[in-house]
């Protein structure tokens, strides 16, 4: 249990009151306390909380300027506020209610009641975050290339048209790197499919350590792997691809693959294009320079012409 609570109230005797209460059901272990909104909004910005009691009526900054204040902060969109009103308070309950409260509590409370509502409140805080982590994790299994950890071929596209309209737009440069490994059905051949993949993500890491953290590396397909680089010129690219290409052909492998040398090739096409490219063929002016590393001998980087 590591659940925390914030605790909102001029008055000392009402929140030593409620600490009282929750610590004898053990709900919570760790309890802030703050005797008005600002001091609390301090204390939530310190310190994320599961829930949050507060009174309204506070002098200097009340309830309601603290229920604002959350408002203006997606981050603190979940986190339930419980008010603490006075018995005959509807009007301030409903007030409250509509700027944001989950719930309200009246004063004097009820123990069981505070905890029963409590934990309603603790319940559905953890539905909502758990709901949150695994939305993240669907996104990002969505993106993400299963073997290498890389972002995946769906990614990719959405990202090259993104910034291939944004080049197209502003006129900056946009470079696209595709890279395929050389002879690497021998590899499979030899070693094994295991032994491929790890070969695989091992290109993957060298290709990954040599971009910026703006730039996106992708698998497209099989052993097919593609940089983009958004506001590189051609030069930048040759660079980076340059530096990849060493890097592959230095690495050592391990265990059964320890006798193994690899070598990739690659093709770069930069924007702005010699003439007017779509995203279709700024690929393939990529593949065909690909291919051109290929037929050259492989271990090489080839570039679409005229655009250095
Ligand atoms: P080249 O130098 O012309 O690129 O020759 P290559 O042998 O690399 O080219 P080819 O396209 O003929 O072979 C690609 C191989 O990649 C074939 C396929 O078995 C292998 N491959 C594709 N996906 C995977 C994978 O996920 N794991 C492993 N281990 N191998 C894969
Ligand atoms: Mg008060
Ligand atoms: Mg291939
Ligand atoms: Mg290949």
């Amino acid at each position: 249990m590591s659940n925390s609570v914030l605790i909102i109230d001029d008055s000392d005797t009402v929140r030593e009151r409620i600490i009282h209460t929750l610590e004898s059901y053990e709900l919570f272990s760790r309890y802030h306390e703050a005797d008005d909104g600002l001091e609390g909004f301090k204390k939530l910005l310190s310190s994320p909380v599961d829930v949050i009691l507060c009174d309204l009526e506070m002098p200097r900054i009340d309830g309601f300027k603290f229920l604002n204040m959350i408002k203006a902060r997606p981050d603190l969109q979940d986190v339930p506020v419980i008010i603490l009103t006075g018995m005959n308070d509807r009007e301030l309950k409903l007030k409250g209610l509509e700027q944001g409260a989950s719930d309200y509590i009246t004063k004097p409370f009820d123990p069981e009641e505070l905890v029963a509502r409590v934990k309603v409140h603790l319940k559905i805080k953890h539905l909502q975050d758990d709901l949150k982590r695994t939305n993240e994790l669907l996104l990002e299994l969505s993106n993400t290339d299963h073997l290498t950890g890389l972002f995946n071929r769906r990614y990719l596209m959405e990202a090259l048209e993104k910034e291939f309209q944004r080049s197209l737009r502003k006129g900056g440069n946009l470079s696209l790197i595709i890279l395929d490994i050389d002879h690497f059905k021998k590899v499979n051949d030899t070693y094994g499919h295991l032994q491929g993949d790890i070969v695989l993500n091992k290109v993957a890491l060298q290709l990954q350590k040599e971009l910026r953290s703006y730039d996106i590396a992708a698998r497209y397909g099989g052993e097919e792997f593609v940089a983009l680089l958004p506001d590189a010129m051609l030069k930048e690219a040759l660079f980076v691809a340059e530096r990849v290409r060493q890097a592959v052909q230095g690495t050592k492998f391990n265990g059964a693959l320890s006798s193994l040398a690899i070598t990739v090739s690659m093709g770069i096409a930069t924007l702005p294009t010699p003439e007017g490219a779509t995203v279709d063929n700024f690929i393939k002016m990529a593949d065909d320079a690909l291919y051109r590393a290929k037929a050259n001998g492989r271990n090489r980087v080839e570039y679409l012409t005229n655009t250095l």
